[in-house]
């Protein structure tokens, strides 16, 4: 059975990358009627955030893509926070110390710093291993008894992976395909720390093993760890996953990775959280916060390194198609561009897409704020006539506030072209022709108007034109007729009134 896991550290909110790499994995688990599991990976404790996990999880729920498995839902494979995981990684430590795989590093961090900078003033490398260990004159060429009694004396160690020495190395990526990696470039990671916590390696393997994980999907980031994780899996006698490195996300230019800076937030869904962390405090808003809908949110990732293959020319999908149509193969290489513009096209294409009702129930705060407080048929009615031009709930403001109050003033350059000598008397007709018609709908009032334009001879822009001016206050706004509809037959003659002075 498939099982797929999202890994997430707990240390702030996510980014679009993170989101990402949580959605594509459960498209996988989805389409392959698998598992799709949350494991918090929070071994560092220096780097923990409070709150970042109950964020993680509810920014997954926003997006619709729940977990199966994890904190809170518990299956057969937990606890599934690595921090109540703790006692059990030293054992496997141990195992790799036993079998050879491993071994025991007492350089000190000033040791390992001066040795860094030795090598980078000579422009080389270093890499820190098993076999260069005579040469770099470490702690590593001490013997079993010496070793022993450092342990003994409390001399902080940390535990070593023992990379072999001069391996060609073929891996295997979902994505990739083949990856010739040489075992001399990998430096010896530690497993295990002085702090008696697990390294992420460690602790990832360990338990991407007992968690029964089939495919490990996620970011290019991890693509120099796969060589360690694999030779990791073979020291300990198990069978790795099947690995799949998501490509980076790019700038809106294409050049470099995309950054905080890059404009539109990457701080995911952020509700209110206090952040321990001073550095993370900043992202005050996410794309929920925005106003984006799940939807949205959703249809814009997957084309970050994904599509249906060639030929295709859908963008639209819904989660379901998604879990259909998504597979690996059709997952790029390449870097992805970010697109904030047409993430906005596909907030626009979701918001027609809402029920009227339920825009109107979000803009009805809006208008209160305003001090304006009208039925929610009313605006439901507005709503369904201006959200063509909206992308957002927060534009509805602006497209409509002529449905709510009179323009108490007018867009000088359109009065300039719209209002010229006799149109006063001309607005007078027009007014004296609207405050007739009787039984006051649509469809009388533009018969009534257009007759007599028609009638009287004058252009039609000569009257239309003023009258929307008088009506909203600048040339914008949907069908003028619907707008004096609206707004009513008193409140229409006022404006033109009011124009008019
Ligand atoms: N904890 C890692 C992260 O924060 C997980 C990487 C992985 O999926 O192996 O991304």
């Amino acid at each position: 059975k498939v099982r797929v896991r999202f890994a997430p550290s707990p240390t702030g909110p996510l980014h679009i990358g993170g989101v990402r790499t949580a959605l594509f994995n459960y498209l996988f688990a989805k389409k392959h009627e698998g598992d799709f599991v949350l494991r918090i990976e929070d071994t560092d404790q220096t780097r923990y955030v409070e709150g970042a996990e109950d964020y993680i999880v509810e920014a997954l729920n926003w997006l619709n893509i729940p977990y199966d498995e994890g904190p809170g839902k518990e299956g057969d494979a937990g606890p599934y926070r690595q921090s109540e995981r703790k006692g059990l990684y030293r054992e496997y430590a141990d195992k790799l110390l036993a079998s050879g795989n491993a071994y025991y590093a007492f350089d000190t961090a000033e040791e390992l710093a001066e040795k860094r900078a030795e090598h980078e003033a000579q422009k080389e490398t270093f890499i820190y291993n098993w076999h260069n260990r005579e040469e770099l004159n470490n702690s590593l060429a001490l013997s079993e008894e010496e070793t022993k009694q450092k342990i003994e004396s409390g001399e902080p160690y940390v535990i070593r992976f023992k990379a072999p020495e001069n391996e060609e190395l073929d891996l295997q990526d979902e994505i990739r395909g083949d990856i010739q990696v040489n075992t001399k470039v990998l430096d010896d990671k530690v497993l295990f720390k002085s702090d008696g916590m697990p390294t992420y390696h460690l602790a990832n393997i360990v338990d991407d093993h007992l968690m029964k994980i089939t495919h490990v999907i996620r970011g290019e980031e991890w693509l120099p760890s796969l060589a360690l994780h694999v030779l990791l899996y073979r020291a300990f006698g198990w069978e790795a996953p099947k690995f799949a490195h998501l490509p980076l996300i790019l700038k809106p230019t294409g050049k470099g990775k995309l950054s905080k800076r890059d404009g539109d937030k990457m701080g995911f869904p952020v509700f209110p959280l206090e952040w321990k962390d001073p550095k993370t405090r900043d992202i005050a808003s996410g794309y929920r916060e925005d106003g984006y809908l799940p939807q949205t949110v959703l249809n814009m990732l997957v084309f970050l390194g994904w599509n249906e293959g060639e030929g295709s020319e859908k963008e639209i999908y819904t989660l379901e198609e998604l879990t259909q149509a998504f597979s690996l193969a059709h997952v790029s290489k390449g870097g992805s561009k970010f697109d904030p513009e047409k993430t906005k096209w596909f907030q626009h294409h979701y918001l027609q897409e809402q029920d009227n009702v339920v825009l109107a129930e979000q803009f009805l705060p809006i208008l209160k704020e305003k001090n304006i407080d009208p039925a929610l048929t009313y605006v439901e009615e507005i709503v369904k006539t201006i959200k063509e031009r909206a992308t957002f709930v927060s534009d509805f403001w602006e497209l409509s506030s002529f449905y709510f109050e009179a323009p108490t003033d007018f867009d000088a350059k359109a009065a300039k072209k719209a209002w010229k000598e006799g149109t006063a008397e001309i607005m007078q007709n027009v007014k004296n022709i609207i405050a007739e018609v009787e039984d006051y709908n649509q469809e009388n009032l533009q018969e009534n108007v257009k007759g007599w334009i028609t009638n009287e001879g004058i252009g039609f822009g000569k009257v239309m034109q003023p009258l929307r001016l008088s009506l909203v206050g600048e040339m914008k706004g949907p069908d003028l007729f619907h707008i004096m509809t609206s707004i009513g037959k008193e409140e229409t003659l006022k404006r033109i009134d009011f124009a008019i002075e």
